[in-house]
């Protein structure tokens, strides 16, 4: 997975077609990753002996990480490339403008 936690993507498809926001999770093993206020699900409460105050909760739900779009932070939606740093480490590079992402 490309992309990690943190990072601030484009959605590519779905009902939030076209916001940018940032990752708040990411769940490797199904490929999906939860996106801050995108895709989300409302579930309304009513009232009920415990819980005294009705009303609707809202919950972020995963989408496919084929959907976003990693978005550089210089050059904006982009496609991640790899490359290896002067201390052997592989990093993460903006294929457009080859900036560290
Ligand atoms: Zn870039």
């Amino acid at each position: 997975m490309k992309i990690r936690k943190g990072d601030k993507v484009k959605v590519l498809a779905g009902k939030d077609k076209g916001r940018e926001a940032t990752v708040s999770r990411v769940l490797p093993k199904e490929n999906r990753l939860i996106v801050e206020r995108v895709n989300v699900a409302k579930k309304h409460f009513r009232p009920t002996q415990t819980v005294t105050q009705g009303g609707i909760i809202e919950k972020d739900m995963p989408i496919d990480a084929s959907n976003v779009q990693i978005v550089c932070s210089s050059c904006g939606p982009t496609r991640v490339g790899y490359e290896f740093g002067s201390d052997g480490v592989k990093k993460r590079i903006c294929r457009k403008c080859g900036g560290d992402l």
